[in-house]
């Protein structure tokens, strides 16, 4: 069979008096209606109440939360692995043309029947607004189910050669020896689905930790991935277990692979304790992650300013600044910031409304959590003590929900600490630079922090872009031109980043399905 022409989702408008404005609206108000929800952990299809109960709060209003999750305990666990050992065989030898249509029917319910629920839910759990939570729950996550399909149509045809006469050579795509453990992010929930995706849909099963803060949203597509079909025990739906429990699982001997988005501490501390169990494994697992980044804009004298203005506004308060691609430091050249950037970053800036997402005037939402909260509005602080100058924002009020004004601070000192942390909220640092030293930026932003996931250049300079996109060779994974840095698409954009950013196996492309196949080559003679 051959897997029809995908194409990316449309996005809906959300038009005030639209037909898609008034059924989100009604699925939000649904949500409010019957909320807290019961999350149990699920393990071969079957609910199972650990009793050991927490909170998913709803951060715009968090003495409210979205639902009560059972957290997994060592049971549980210990169950779900071996579930997950047990679903493998049948799962890897079904026809690929039936894991295929799972796959696709579960982007037609995210599509369609559960569209509105999806969003909702990543609406009021993770503090975005109708149209990122429509990028993300609704668009993205289709598309990664899609064209997941079609990588690995690509990948399965691609076989050696060359045959000698009289023999045939062949290579077989197996999925790894053992169970992928999927440990996803709160940001996007269309990331848990992908996490997940990817491995099962090349035949291996999952044990999946979602974030805490997504629980819900979460929940939800583990429940679109059984009704599309997906039978028990191929994903092990295990919630916010504590370090121990997440201890148990890589220290089992048959861990084949970890697939992680989330910081980079989290998950070089995974790396180290994996390390520590390497004679345990059957197989060196594969590592596969997308951690943090401090992601730049570098604008040059020549760009075009009303674009480069919004791109920046774009790129650094979207989401609150919650996306691994989250604009955080940007470069001006002098003659632009006086000549306009200055004062329209500012007026666009003041024009962002901060407050719950579910009221649709509300470009900013809450951060995640009380943790979050604290460290982004510290971060400020420090910025003041090393000399930034706040330019506009810098306040904050967590009394009911956790709203951080957007925040631009304009630094003398390239490498002060707000151009260096990944910060992870909606603060912009500024740097200056004078139109004659355009030639020594990238090397400063080459050199200034260790991550290394997305980066802009402005010009209309052909000669500057390239200029820069040179000297920038290991500064980004991914790099756009006059357009700001978050938004990868999939099936356009592969996404990740090296360095402290990640193993850079491109989600959204067929190179991160080879991650979780074990190739075997079969010569046949005749
Ligand atoms: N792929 C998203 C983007 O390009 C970011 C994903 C993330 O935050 O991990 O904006």
């Amino acid at each position: 069979f051959k897997v029809p022409e995908i194409t990316n989702e449309p996005m809906r408008s959300y038009a005030p008096g639209s037909p898609e404005r008034k059924a989100l609206e009604q699925a939000i108000a649904q949500l409010e209606q019957e909320l807290p929800f019961e999350v149990p952990c699920i393990v071969n299809g079957k609910p199972v109440k650990t009793g050991k109960l927490a909170k998913q709060p709803i951060p715009s209003d968090h003495a409210k939360h979205l639902c009560t999750y059972h957290e997994a305990d060592q049971a549980t666990v210990a169950s779900a692995i071996e579930g997950a050992l047990a679903a493998k065989a049948d799962w890897e030898s079904m026809p690929w043309s039936d894991r295929a249509a799972i796959f696709l029917k579960a982007a037609d319910l995210v599509s369609g029947k559960y569209r509105y629920k999806l969003i909702a839910a990543t609406m009021l759990g993770q503090g975005k607004n109708a149209w990122q939570a429509e990028i993300d729950a609704a668009a993205e996550l289709t598309d990664f189910l899609r064209f997941g399909v079609k990588y690995v149509e690509e990948l399965y045809s691609i076989q050696p050669p060359r045959n000698t006469p009289g023999s045939w050579n062949r290579t077989e795509y197996r999925a790894l020896e053992g169970f992928v453990f999927a440990v996803s992010p709160f940001n996007f929930t269309a990331i848990g689905g992908n996490l997940v995706g990817t491995p099962a849909l090349v035949g291996n099963t999952v044990v999946w930790k979602p974030s805490p803060a997504a629980t819900y949203s979460n929940y939800i597509v583990y429940k679109i991935f059984e009704e599309a079909g997906v039978p028990p025990g191929v994903i092990q739906f295990i919630p916010g277990p504590p370090a121990e429990v997440v201890a148990q699982v890589i220290a089992h001997p048959s861990f084949a692979a970890l697939h992680f988005t989330g910081s980079t501490f989290v998950f070089k501390k995974l790396w180290k304790d994996i390390a520590t169990n390497v004679d345990v494994y059957k197989s060196y697992p594969r590592l596969v992650g997308e951690t943090g980044g401090k992601n730049f804009h570098l604008i040059h004298q020549s760009a075009e300013l009303k674009n480069a203005v919004m791109q920046t506004v774009r790129g650094a308060f979207e989401y609150q600044g919650q996306k691994c691609s989250a604009l955080s430091r940007v470069y001006v050249a002098s003659s632009l910031w006086k000549n306009g950037f200055k004062d329209q970053l500012l007026t666009e800036v003041a024009k962002l409304k901060v407050g719950p997402p579910q009221e649709f005037t509300n470009f900013i939402g809450p951060v995640i959590g009380k943790p979050a909260f604290d460290k982004i509005t510290s971060y400020i602080t420090k910025a003041k003590d090393a000399g930034g100058e706040v330019l506009i924002g810098g306040s904050a009020d967590g009394s009911k929900g956790y709203f951080i004004q957007p925040t631009v601070i304009l630094t003398k000192d390239p490498k002060s600490v707000t151009m260096v942390d990944e910060i992870f909220g909606p603060v912009l640092t500024v740097y200056v630079y004078e139109d004659a030293d355009f030639e020594k930026i990238p090397e400063l932003v080459d050199s200034t922090t260790g991550y290394a996931l997305t980066g802009s250049i402005f010009s209309q300079d052909r000669k500057a872009l390239l200029f820069a996109t040179n000297k920038l060779r290991n500064a980004a994974g991914n790099v756009y031109y006059n357009e700001k840095c978050t938004g990868a698409v999939v099936g356009q954009q592969p996404f990740g980043g090296a360095r402290a950013s990640g193993t850079n196996d491109k989600a959204g492309s067929m190179s991160i399905f080879y991650r979780f196949v074990s190739a075997r080559s079969i010569k046949e003679n005749f």
